[in-house]
């Protein structure tokens, strides 16, 4: 086991990493914000279809606030931090319009399916869903 310790350790440092609890943030938020690719794949493999989930945001802003954490404390380049300093901005409105997305949408009393927002009908059983405006019950 001497030839893993020696691969692992050498010079005194971890996989020759000077450690500190920034380079453990520093690398915490790359693993965090990579993930996110692992996920929007999953995603869209899954339903066949390009995807992005409400977690590939959280992951983003986690992982980019990681790294900004990084960059300020740690790091201290401008162009490390400039890269970070504002990417909080859409992936906190995206996850704003997904949560009001998920709100209104609409679950199918007949089969229990949750269809798109402004549904008229089921997609799945063809059940009519929400009230009518005036004018459409009028005809
Ligand atoms: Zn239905």
């Amino acid at each position: 086991m001497d030839w893993l310790n020696n691969l692992l350790i050498y010079d005194g440092k971890f996989l020759g990493v000077q450690w500190s609890i920034w380079k453990v943030v520093g690398w915490l938020g790359n693993a965090v914000f990579f993930s996110r690719v692992f996920v929007q794949w999953y995603a869209t493999e899954k339903l066949k279809r390009v995807v992005v989930p409400a977690i590939f945001w959280w992951l983003s802003l986690v992982g980019s606030l990681l790294l900004l954490s990084y960059g300020l404390f740690h790091n201290g380049d401008s162009v490390f931090i400039l890269a970070y300093a504002f990417t909080w901005i859409p992936y906190i409105r995206n996850l704003i319009i997904h949560r009001r997305h998920s709100a209104a949408e609409m679950d199918c009393p007949h089969c229990s399916k949750i269809c798109p927002p402004h549904s008229c009908f089921c997609f799945a059983c063809g059940t009519r869903l929400g009230v009518l405006e005036p004018e459409q019950s009028a005809s």
